[in-house]
């Protein structure tokens, strides 16, 4: 049985203001990809990680990732947006190891997710699934806005999830949402899903949250400040 994740981490990081690609920014010490990765090999059911780096820092990235196994940790050129990135890493993921059973794709910028629900996902795949997705509960309430800013409607939350990553496809599904795909998608389960195809759901973790802003990156340095790292990556 083999998990291949990918892992687009080419993003600019414009958002975080951090002058250098987010996945490089640091967080007690260790960059957010280096957590990423961590996370995944220490999940204990990937067996080798395919990174999507900003075409002009493979090298960067490469050093970034030297403390693990180079057998297990590749690193290719990513595209000009997320989608691109993706393809570009499953394209060498398909040729590099053919007899994949899962594949999963996963955010640089989800830098603390928990190894176990890393396993959930691996084992909703294993169990039958053709594309999982980790969802957490809507907490805010959600309003319906005109172009004017009026709102239009409140809209019921109960049935709302948001999501996040590692998310993971039979190989075959992916590489068909993929080939399906009319445009870049926020996420790949999105792809999957305007191919016709059928996405299920495993719990969600706040730990797993996007680092997307200054303030999130300040949120994730506070929690380490008072949780042990091991647990968190
Ligand atoms: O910008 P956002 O945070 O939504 O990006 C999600 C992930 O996609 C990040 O890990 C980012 O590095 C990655 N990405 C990529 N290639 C791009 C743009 C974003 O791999 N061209």
């Amino acid at each position: 049985m083999t998990v291949v994740a990918l892992v687009p981490a080419a993003g600019r990081g414009v958002r975080l203001g951090a002058g250098m690609p987010k996945a490089l920014v640091q967080v007690a010490g260790r960059s957010l990809l280096v957590r990423a990765v961590g996370g995944l090999l220490d999940s204990g059911r990937v067996h080798h990680v395919v990174v999507a780096a900003p075409p002009d820092q493979v090298d960067v990235v490469e050093r970034e990732l030297g403390e693990f196994d180079a057998a297990a940790v590749h690193v290719v050129a990513g595209g000009a947006d997320r989608t691109e990135s993706v393809r570009l890493a499953l394209a060498v993921t398909e040729r590099a190891v053919p007899d994949a059973d899962v594949v999963l794709v996963h955010d640089a910028a989800r830098a603390f997710t928990p190894p176990a629900m890393i396993g959930a996902v691996v084992d909703a795949v294993l169990g039958g699934a053709s594309a999982v997705i980790p969802v957490l509960p809507v907490a805010d309430t959600i309003k319906q806005v005109d172009e004017a800013g009026a709102v239009t409607a409140t809209v019921d939350r109960s049935p709302l999830r948001s999501v996040q990553t590692p998310q993971g496809f039979r190989p075959g599904v992916l590489r068909a949402a993929y080939d399906a795909a009319g445009g870049a998608a926020t996420d790949d389960a999105g792809l999957v899903e305007r191919a016709g195809g059928e996405v299920r759901t495993v719990p969600g973790h706040p730990n797993a949250l996007k680092i997307t802003t200054a303030f999130d990156l300040a949120v994730a340095e506070s929690v380490l400040a008072v949780e042990p790292i091991g647990e968190l990556r």
